[in-house]
């Protein structure tokens, strides 16, 4: 398939300063990235092909030469072949702020700290590690502090990491010499590309072990257990999720440690449905209630409140109580909580209470008349509301 011209790709014109092909680059990567749309080869593969136009479209001297003669002007050139998403990230690093799972927490929370997951020979790092943790709405309205068990790699502390048993037993690894990469070339229609991949006499440490700890077997690292303290801020929701920075395995032989990754999985509460930063209830109040008024207690995130019924409530209409929903991530104010209000239809009756309903029914004011509307005339409001119960 020919390739598509690196431009229209990244949806620039061709005199785009390098601000705005890093925007427009920036903008796809976080559109097509594999973790927002797994599974979707479709995609990935614009994924890789935005990675590869910003390449060189944000880089001044492929730019010029794409310019003048198109893909023919970077046959030669020393091209990265992506294989692998994570590859990207530590090519583009720059731009996205290091890992990531950085990125995405910043966009989701409003900041904090990332790390670059750059890499250039030496011990690779470890994997990070993903942990569900689920909440009840009620930790998730209030912020808790939560404490993980995880199993995981952890630094051998035998041999220090280096997975030798002395300090001697190590040696530079003989098929990279110590890069820890191994480049090849191939060329194609397009030029020639250059394929770096990591080397697997040394998994891309650059040195291989003589004498191996015994503790570790080489590997510098031991399988155990560690108990990580993890704060949720008030207001999270499913999905999102909480990078904790090197808590992740420690990579092999002094590799640095990856991240864990906390993602978010409500419960789901008896009571209450979210929708947004509103909860919603669903209240069950007797006709009598309904028709004349009355104050009933209602369960709200933060214990029992008084609501008022008013006199001649329809069933269906929502009740705010303001205030009393989830706070809002990372500002200020919370949700409210909407009470949807449910007349009861009795279903067992004595002969004595069949016999008053009987009397009642017959009475003046009790049967609707034509033209009489229920709590439905909220339209607009209810139209809003009505999204979450469907
Ligand atoms: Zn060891
Ligand atoms: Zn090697």
């Amino acid at each position: 398939m020919a390739k598509r011209d690196y431009y229209d790709v990244l949806g620039v014109n061709r005199n785009a300063s390098a601000d705005e092909i890093k925007k427009s680059y920036r903008k796809l990567a976080m559109q097509y990235h594999p973790d927002r749309n797994p599974g979707d080869k479709e995609a990935e593969e614009k994924f890789k092909e935005a990675a590869e136009a910003y390449e060189v479209l944000g880089d001044a001297d492929k730019r010029l030469r794409y310019n003048q003669l198109g893909h023919e002007g970077l046959r030669g050139t020393d091209f990265r072949h992506y294989t692998d998403v994570n590859d990207i990230f530590s090519a583009f690093g720059d731009i996205f702020g290091g890992g990531f799972g950085g990125s995405i927490f910043d966009e989701m929370f409003g900041g904090g700290q990332t790390r670059g997951r750059q890499r250039s020979g030496g011990p690779a790092p470890g994997s990070d590690l993903k942990v569900r943790l689920k909440l009840s709405l009620e930790e998730i309205s209030s912020g808790v502090e939560k404490k993980l068990k995880i199993k995981k790699w952890k630094h051998c502390d035998t041999c220090n990491g280096t997975g030798a048993k002395s300090s001697h037993g190590t040696t530079t690894c003989p098929v990279c010499k110590g890069s820890g990469e191994v480049r090849q070339v191939s060329r194609s229609v397009f030029g020639q590309f250059v394929n770096i991949s990591t080397c697997q006499q040394c998994g891309g440490e650059g040195r291989v072990v003589k004498e191996p700890c015994q503790a570790c077997a080489g590997e510098g690292r031991i399988q155990g257990e560690a108990t990580i303290k993890v704060s949720i801020p008030a207001g999270v929701s499913e999905g999102n999720y909480i990078p904790l920075r090197g808590e992740g395995n420690v990579g092999r032989r002094g590799g640095p440690a990856g991240d864990i990754i906390v993602v978010i999985e409500e419960e789901p509460h008896a009571a209450f449905t979210r929708n947004g930063d509103d909860v919603i209830l669903d209240l069950l109040i007797s006709y009598p209630e309904a028709a004349l008024g009355a104050d009933v207690e209602v369960p709200t995130l933060t214990g029992r409140a008084k609501l008022k019924i008013e006199p001649g409530t329809q069933s269906g209409r929502i009740l705010r109580m303001r205030d009393k929903g989830i706070p809002h991530l990372n500002s200020f104010g919370r949700g409210d909580e909407l009470v949807r209000i449910n007349v009861w239809v009795p279903t067992s009756l004595t002969s004595q209470e069949k016999e008053l309903l009987k009397k009642l029914g017959a009475s003046e004011n009790i049967s609707p008349k034509e033209g009489d509307t229920s709590a439905h005339s909220e339209k607009s409001f209810f139209g809003k509301v009505k999204k979450a119960f469907s």
